[in-house]
């Protein structure tokens, strides 16, 4: 009898042993096609976060997306890699890395999962933009180079299967896109409401433009959901974050350039809600940049908790 209870008294033991060292242990990355990307995919709750732009590796068999594609008339460009466009003009592909956004990324997974016990789901890009850019549909980011191409495949398809595990195991959860911008210093919210309707007195307005979190702005108002109390540019600010537009404090971006959500944003909205952030390179890249990404972690789980979407594996604990 004693026996079975030392036995009994170990098999637990060791177990709350195992599932605390587990907790410890750091989010594993496997790597995606020719490391253009990494990912984990043993996420525990209902977040997926994407990185596409903060990639450095240079593979030297991929031409530079800066000297392919070739319009020729109106907007139409070819996005061709080996287009010689000797009767055309070039078109212009954005190439700036979002520096340091890629680590910011990793360091706000790892704070989920070493503070709070969850681990999110993660895609981060590590080639270059300058050879693929994951935040463009697939002729522009591209070029329609084979080897970008597989690359590029490899992201979306991670994000893909993420997406797939959140919906199979949760329902719904929240895709967010972590990018960095060099126009001011304050974040952009991207909800893919542009800033001439954000710069609107009256969101419902704007009821005609469909936002990438419908299923969060369904559980309150669209001026509620997009810059009150609830909204994510308002949590990050009660987080310390800085300034973040639209807000409470800071409503509408004005006349600047505003960034309201990309390809990554926008394509996946019918099976799950994305934000695409565009963090200032002090929150990212500065001296407290640990520190941002465990504010920035604290935010997104005030967020989902407060819409109500936080759900999480029962095997996760805390
Ligand atoms: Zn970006």
């Amino acid at each position: 009898m004693l026996a079975a209870f030392y036995v009994t008294y170990f098999v637990f033991a060791s177990f709350s042993f195992n599932v605390a060292q587990q907790q410890q242990q750091p989010l594993q990355y496997v790597d995606g096609y020719r490391s253009s990307c990494k990912f984990h995919q043993a996420g525990t709750f209902n977040l997926i976060i994407s990185a596409p732009h903060g990639g450095s590796l240079m593979p030297t068999d991929v031409p530079d997306r800066t000297q392919g594609g070739c319009r020729r008339s109106g907007s139409y460009c070819t996005w061709r890699y080996d287009d010689k466009c000797f009767d055309g003009q070039r078109c212009t592909a954005t190439t700036v890395q979002d520096y340091l956004s890629g680590e910011f990324a990793e360091n706000v997974a790892e704070e989920l999962n070493s503070k709070h016990g969850l681990k999110p789901f993660v895609v981060i890009g590590k080639w270059s933009r300058k050879k693929v850019d994951f935040n463009r549909e697939i002729n522009e980011a591209t070029l329609n180079h084979p080897e970008a191409i597989s690359a590029y495949q490899s992201y979306h398809t991670n994000l893909q299967y993420a997406i797939d595990q959140v919906k199979q195991q949760y329902g719904n959860g929240l895709l967010i896109d972590i990018h960095g911008q060099g126009v001011g210093n304050f974040t952009m919210v991207g909800y893919l409401l542009d800033s001439d309707l954000l710069n609107r007195d009256d969101l419902q307005s704007t009821l005609g433009t469909i936002t990438s979190i419908e299923q969060i702005c369904s559980l309150s108002n669209r001026t509620e959901c997009i810059r009150g109390q609830t909204s994510f540019g308002t949590i990050l600010e009660t987080n310390e974050l800085g300034i973040a537009y639209p807000s409470m404090a800071h409503p509408k971006p004005g006349n600047g350039t505003f960034f309201e959500g990309g390809y990554i944003t926008r394509n996946y909205i019918l099976k799950i809600n994305a934000i695409q952030t565009e963090l200032p390179y002090d929150i990212r890249a500065g001296p407290y940049k640990r520190v941002n990404a465990m504010k920035y972690a604290r935010a997104l789980i005030d967020y989902m908790t407060v819409n109500t979407i936080l759900l999480k594996n029962s095997k996760s604990t805390m």
